[in-house]
């Protein structure tokens, strides 16, 4: 009796796992499709991020990344892409809008 429990809740495991790593599977393929589309609907929003600027460098503005990176750095080093710094005065003069 106490076998048939336990290879009841290694499969109670085993399942629950799948079910997990299928669920992160859709999320991630869902995912990957829509910033596909994205890319495709705004070229250019692919290829450069606008970062802000601090005092020890930039912070990433990707909303999956937000990595710190140093001044001297032209791409993430977290996720990769280039990086357009933001002027202060254009985010000055959105500010104001
Ligand atoms: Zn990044």
């Amino acid at each position: 009796m106490p076998a048939i429990f336990l290879i009841l809740v290694c499969f109670v495991g085993v399942g629950f796992s799948l079910l997990l790593f299928g669920g992160w599977l859709i999320f991630t393929i869902f995912r990957l499709i829509a910033s596909g589309v994205e890319s495709l609907i705004h070229p250019r929003s692919n290829r450069a991020v606008i970062s802000q600027q601090t005092s020890a460098g930039w912070i990433c503005q990707r909303a999956m990344c937000r990595s710190a990176n140093p001044s001297h750095a032209r791409f993430c080093r977290r996720c990769g892409r280039a990086v357009v710094v933001e002027p202060v005065k254009a985010r000055m003069a959105v500010a104001s809008l």
